[in-house]
C-alpha cells in the first residue's frame, strides 16, 4: 500500500483537518488535533520528505539562530528526555533527524501525503467542506484547511536573463540537491548577503578557489558564539529545561536571552559601551535586546548600529570592503538581524571578493559568466541565496477561494487581511500557521508555532462541541486586527527598512507591515482574551445541512 493510499480522503469521505505543509508547523497540527482531540487529519507536503525550511534548505552551513534548545518543540517531556542537541545552533541535518524522530515517536507519517503540491482550495458552501487538489490530479476534501505553508517557503529566484544558458551549476540555498555538491576548486559566486548567504559564504569560501560575493543591501550581523555543547552543558539544560520552556512561553520573542528593560540613552556613553561589548560577546541574535528601546527610537538604535559598524571595521582588513559591508541605509533590527560564524572575516582571505550590486546591478548571466553594469565574473557555479516570498508567498501561490469563489489573491490583492493572523473573512474553517498579523518572524518562530497549534485546537474542539463547527473571521473583526498590527508597527522603526516584513524583497508586492510587532507575550494575551470572551471576532454557525 502507498502512503498515498493510506491516507487521503475523497470528496465523498471527508476528513475534519486537512494541514498543508509537513515543516515544524504541520507535524504539530498533526500530532495535536489527531493524537490530542481525536480528528482525522491528512497532510500533504509538496516535499519528497517532511521537515520544511530544514528539508528544503540543506546548503553548507546552514543552522538555526536561536539556541537549538529553544528552537524545539516543548509538548513532550518524553522527546525532551530522549533528545540532547550535539550544538548550541544544531546545524540542518541535525534538525531534520530530530524531526524524523518527532514523526517515528507519534507515527506521523502515517497521515502524510508527501511529493504532492496544493495547487487550488475551494470553499464548498453546500457541503461546507474545503476541497484541495494536488498537482498530481488528487483531490481531498475536509471540514477545516489549515496552512501550514511556511513564512519562509515560496522560493524568490531572480529573474536574470540568460541564466538557462549557463553550463556551470546554478543552485539555490533554499532548494540545495541532496546530494553532496562538489565546490572544490571552482569560482563561485554567491548572490545575496541575507541570513543564508552569512552562513554559506564562510563555509565554502575555504574549499573554492575563488568566491565573488554579489551583495546588494549589506546586513547587521553579530557573532553567533556557536559551540559544541559538552555534557555539563547538556545537563544543565536538562535541569533547567522546565522553567526555561515556561519562561519563554510567557516572554516577548521567545528567545532565552533576557531583555533588558533600560533605554540605551539612560546611560552613559562608557557603560553602554561596556555592555553592548558584554552582549556582543555572548547574546547572539539576543544583542537586539541589549536596550528595550533599540527597536523605537533612532537614536538609541545609533548607538547599536554605530557599535556593529565599529565592529565590522575592526574584522574586516580592507576599510573599502569593511565600508560596503556596512549598513547605512536602515536602523539595526528593522531587517531580520544576522548572526555569523566568521562571515566578516571571510572577506580577509586573498580567494573572495565583495562586488556591490546596489551600484552596478546584475544585468544578465551568459553560458560562462555573471554581468554587472560594469563587470564581467567567469564562474562555475552560481549560488543564489536570494530568499523567500515571505509570508503571504505560499499562501497566495495556490488557488484558494472563499465564499462565492472569491480568491485569496483578490482578497489580499492590498495586502494580507487576517483575524489575529490566524483566519480572513470570507474564508470559512480556513486558518493559518505563523502567518501575517502573527509574531511570526519577529520572534522564536517555534514558540509562535506552538501557541497557534493550541489556540487553534481549542477553537475548532469548542466550536464542534457547541454543534456550531463554522468558524469564520467577522469582517469587523479582521478590519479592527488589520489595524491594530498596522498602529504597532508605527510605533516602531521597522518601518524604516525595505524588508520582507513589508513586502519589499518582491516587486510589485504591496508595501504592508505584515507581522505582528507587540510581542509573543502580548499577542498571546490577546488571543487568551478572545477565547475566554466566547472566541469573540468569530462567527460560528452550524453547517448549512445543520450539522
Ligand atoms: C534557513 C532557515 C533558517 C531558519 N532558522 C530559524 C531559526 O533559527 N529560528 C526561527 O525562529 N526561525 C527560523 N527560520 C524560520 C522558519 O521558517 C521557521 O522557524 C519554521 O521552520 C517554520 O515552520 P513551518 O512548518 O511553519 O514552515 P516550513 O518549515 O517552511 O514548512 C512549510 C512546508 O509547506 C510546504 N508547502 C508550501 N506550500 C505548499 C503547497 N502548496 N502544497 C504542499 N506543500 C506546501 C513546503 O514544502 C514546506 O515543507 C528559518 C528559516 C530558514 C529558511
Amino acid at each position: 500500500m502507498t502512503q498515498r493510499d493510506r491516507t487521503t480522503s475523497s470528496p465523498d469521505s471527508p476528513v475534519d483537518v486537512i494541514v498543508v505543509g509537513a515543516g515544524f508547523a504541520g507535524l504539530a497540527l498533526l500530532r495535536s488535533f489527531r493524537d490530542e482531540r481525536g480528528l482525522t487529519v491528512t497532510v500533504i507536503e509538496a516535499g519528497d520528505d517532511i521537515g520544511g525550511v530544514w528539508y528544503w534548505n540543506r546548503y553548507p552551513g546552514a543552522r538555526c539562530d536561536v539556541d537549538s534548545t529553544d528552537y524545539s518543540y516543548s509538548f513532550s517531556p518524553e522527546l525532551d528526555a530522549t533528545w540532547d542537541w550535539t550544538e548550541r545552533y544544531a546545524a540542518q541535518p541535525e534538525i531534520l533527524s530530530y524531526i524524523h524522530r518527532v514523526a517515528e515517536l507519534y507515527d506521523l507519517r502515517r497521515d502524510i501525503t508527501l511529493g504532492v503540491r496544493v495547487t487550488e482550495a475551494v470553499y464548498d458552501e453546500q457541503a461546507d467542506l474545503w476541497v484541495v487538489r494536488g498537482d498530481d490530479g488528487s483531490v481531498v476534501s475536509g471540514r477545516y484547511l489549515v496552512m501550514a505553508t511556511g513564512c519562509l517557503s515560496a522560493v524568490k529566484r531572480p529573474d536574470l536573463p540568460g541564466v538557462e544558458d549557463f553550463t556551470g551549476t546554478v543552485l539555490h540555498t533554499a532548494d540545495w540537491p541532496k546530494d553532496k555538491v562538489d565546490l572544490v576548486g571552482k569560482r563561485v559566486g554567491v548572490i545575496g548577503t541575507g541570513s543564508s548567504g552569512i552562513q554559506v559564504i564562510p563555509e565554502i569560501a575555504p574549499v573554492v578557489a575563488e568566491l565573488v560575493v554579489f551583495q546588494r543591501t549589506p546586513t547587521f550581523s553579530v557573532p553567533a558564539h556557536h559551540y559544541v555543547l559538552t555534557d555539563a552543558d547538556r545537563a544543565a539544560i536538562r535541569t533547567e529545561l522546565p522553567a526555561r520552556r515556561e519562561r519563554l512561553r510567557r516572554s516577548s520573542t521567545g528567545l532565552s536571552v533576557p531583555a533588558n528593560p533600560r533605554s540605551a540613552l539612560e546611560v552613559t556613553d562608557e557603560e553602554r559601551q561596556a555592555y553592548y561589548e558584554e552582549q556582543w560577546n555572548s547574546a547572539g541574535f539576543g544583542f537586539l535586546l541589549a536596550y528595550s528601546d533599540l527597536l523605537i527610537d533612532q537614536a538609541a538604535n545609533d548607538t547599536a548600529a554605530d557599535f556593529i559598524r565599529g565592529k565590522i571595521a575592526e574584522r574586516v582588513d580592507d576599510p573599502a570592503t569593511a565600508a560596503l559591508l556596512s549598513p547605512r541605509t536602515y536602523p539595526y533590527g528593522a531587517k531580520r538581524p544576522c548572526v555569523d560564524t566568521g562571515f566578516y572575516e571571510t572577506f580577509n582571505r586573498p580567494n573572495v571578493t565583495l562586488v556591490d550590486i546596489s551600484a552596478s546591478p546584475l544585468v544578465k548571466v551568459t553560458e560562462t559568466s555573471l554581468h554587472t553594469t560594469t563587470s564581467e565574473y567567469g564562474l562555475d557555479v552560481i549560488v543564489f541565496a536570494t530568499g523567500f516570498d515571505a509570508m503571504t508567498g505560499s499562501l497566495l501561490r495556490p488557488d484558494i477561494r472563499g465564499r462565492g469563489g472569491q480568491p485569496l489573491r483578490q482578497h489580499w490583492a492590498s495586502g494580507p487581511l487576517t483575524y489575529l493572523g490566524l483566519a480572513s473573512a470570507g474564508f470559512p474553517n480556513m486558518f493559518v500557521v505563523a502567518g501575517p498579523g502573527s509574531p511570526s518572524l519577529l520572534g522564536n518562530v517555534m514558540v509562535s508555532i506552538e501557541q497557534h497549534v493550541e489556540f487553534l485546537a481549542d477553537l475548532i474542539m469548542s466550536s464542534r462541541a457547541a454543534k456550531t463547527p463554522v468558524i469564520e473571521a467577522e469582517p469587523e473583526a479582521e478590519a479592527a486586527w488589520v489595524a491594530h498590527v498596522n498602529r504597532l508597527a508605527q510605533g516602531t522603526l521597522y518601518l524604516a527598512a525595505a524588508s520582507y516584513y513589508l513586502g519589499a524583497e518582491v516587486p510589485g508586492k504591496p508595501r504592508v507591515f505584515m507581522p505582528y510587532a507587540g510581542g509573543l507575550r502580548r499577542y498571546r494575551r490577546e488571543c487568551e482574551e478572545v477565547a475566554a470572551d466566547g472566541y469573540r471576532g468569530f462567527r460560528r454557525t452550524s453547517t448549512a445541512e445543520g450539522n
